[in-house]
């Protein structure tokens, strides 16, 4: 069955939404319902299952929480009594990060109802969770390896779960999540609604919805793999791999890139690429799969409030993340798998917010560029960029790869990173990290609240920098633009 949009409601209140659910969508300031909420919200509320596919920031995370809650709150307690309070809906979700986020969304929707909702992820003490779950938690959202650990040690019982959510479905499949989720859904009552929401409906996502689901309403509010319109596109290329940093340090200062993600493919590159933009005295910091959670909620805290304007990813951060009015993703290198391009670049223009997506290629890159045009059914042209690498290479950049030190080049780079009169270029290296970032990092490692509960906050200032801090900029775009050649390949 394909549900169509013709008969869907044009604003919230024609979804027949309890009174304390529509209080909130107010206060999160929604007017109009998204297409994947126009359609999804009342095939929910009807009873049925769903498979939904939906273009990444579309407002997915709605169509699920709002119509279980709805579903819930008749049976929802005031009373302190942890048995009063059993587990009715449960959200699975690939990352960590993707279900805080669930989990914030689902918080803010469910504010003004008795509902209580809990997160549970990896990677963090388990002792805190438990206390949480035993008090009795209606709505989880989990990964699914924690959520097993909590049923192992007897924290939750989900003998009540009358709905359950796969989110990314794909992403927890291509992780390796399947035998995991069957651990789970043996452990479920065969009687229950299943949502099951994925940006592609592969075979095995066919398959796990046949085994799962009882004859889904399909919902596809967008081409599947298609790239949002929101969001332009734009390939660079340079001639060689060495000089891609300098090109990248080029780009974010020539395209006045205010914030951005820059997504490479390993950790390795990560962590390199990211020390090499804080010797440019460029603000970034690095979020891939290797820190301990707290540096990773941290690190997004940062970034989301704009203190840290540049994030350099690997594909773990690249789903579910959502940084209200991001506006730019940079591939540093293409993924090697088309649709994680789609993934990545799903990150910007979300919610109907303009968004740009930058890639850097090398002639080495163009099978991997002709997959990603395949997939979404774009033409790319690429623009060529020939930085001044010595102009934008690092001392120790240039030093690796033995560029002689008396190179004329070098003279201008030296002066224009002219440290603070307080810094020497010797002790350059030796902290690279804000303070407010350390900050940060001890207060979110510290912190009794291992559940990230509170609201995010979007920062309002997002893409606006102050005649103050602009003038604290380290290098002013116009002396950068004298120093870049770009050209266009016909
Ligand atoms: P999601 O795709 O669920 O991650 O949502 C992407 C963003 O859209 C989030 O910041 C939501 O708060 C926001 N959002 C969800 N629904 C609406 C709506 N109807 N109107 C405006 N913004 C929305």
């Amino acid at each position: 069955m394909t549900q169509t949009a013709n008969t869907a409601p044009t604003d919230f209140t024609g979804f027949g939404l309890d009174a304390r659910l529509q209080r909130a969508i107010e206060e999160s300031g929604y007017t109009t319902p998204t297409p994947i909420q126009a359609q999804a919200i009342p095939v929910v509320l009807s009873g049925h299952d769903v498979m939904g596919s939906a273009q990444t920031g579309t407002g997915k995370t709605a169509s699920f929480v709002l119509p279980l809650l709805q579903k819930i709150l008749p049976l929802a307690s005031a009373s302190t009594s942890p048995a009063r309070h059993p587990v009715r809906a449960l959200v699975l979700c690939p990352t960590r990060e993707l279900a805080v986020q669930v989990a914030d969304n689902a918080q803010k929707y469910a504010k003004h109802t008795p509902i209580r909702t809990a997160v549970v992820f990896g990677g963090m003490d388990i002792k805190p969770q438990a206390a949480i779950l035993r008090t009795g938690v209606e709505l989880i959202i989990a990964t699914p390896g924690r959520l097993l650990d909590h049923l192992e040690q007897g924290n939750i019982s989900l003998n009540q779960v009358g709905y359950l959510v796969l989110d990314e479905a794909d992403r927890m499949l291509d992780m390796g999540f399947l035998p995991d989720l069957q651990r789970i859904m043996n452990v479920l009552p065969k009687q229950r609604q299943t949502l099951l929401f994925s940006a592609t409906f592969s075979p095995e996502i066919r398959k796990l919805a046949e085994s799962y689901q009882n004859h889904p309403v399909t919902i596809e509010t967008a081409q599947r793999n298609a790239t949002s319109t929101n969001i332009t596109q734009t390939v660079y290329s340079v001639a060689d791999k060495a000089v891609k940093r300098s090109a990248l340090v080029q780009l974010i200062q020539e395209q006045n890139v205010e914030q951005a993600m820059i997504f490479v493919n390993t950790k390795v590159e990560a962590r390199e690429l990211t020390r090499f933009l804080q010797r440019a005295r460029i603000n970034a910091q690095t979020i891939h799969g290797d820190q301990t959670q707290a540096e990773r909620l941290a690190t997004l805290a940062l970034f989301k409030d704009n203190s840290v304007p540049i994030l350099v990813a690997t594909d773990v951060a690249a789903r579910g993340l959502d940084i209200p009015a991001m506006p730019c993703v940079i591939n540093f290198d293409l993924p090697y798998n088309a649709e994680d391009y789609v993934h990545r670049i799903g990150r910007t223009g979300r919610a109907g917010a303009q968004g740009r997506a930058l890639s850097i290629v090398t002639p080495y890159d163009d099978k991997l560029l002709a997959a990603i045009a395949k997939l979404t059914k774009t033409e790319f042209t690429s623009i060529a960029i020939v930085p001044q690498a010595a102009a934008f290479t690092p001392r120790t950049e240039r030093s690796e790869r033995a560029a002689p030190r008396s190179d004329r080049a070098d003279k201008p780079f030296e002066r224009r990173y002219k440290a603070p009169d307080n810094h020497s270029h010797t002790n350059r290296r030796v902290s690279t990290e804000d303070p407010e970032v350390t900050r940060l990092r001890r207060k979110i490692s510290l912190s009794n609240d291992p559940f990230f509960n509170k609201p995010y906050q979007p920062s309002t200032h997002v893409a606006v920098k102050t005649s103050e801090q602009a003038h604290e900029a380290p290098l002013r775009k116009a002396k950068v633009a004298a120093l870049c050649t770009p050209k266009t390949k016909a």
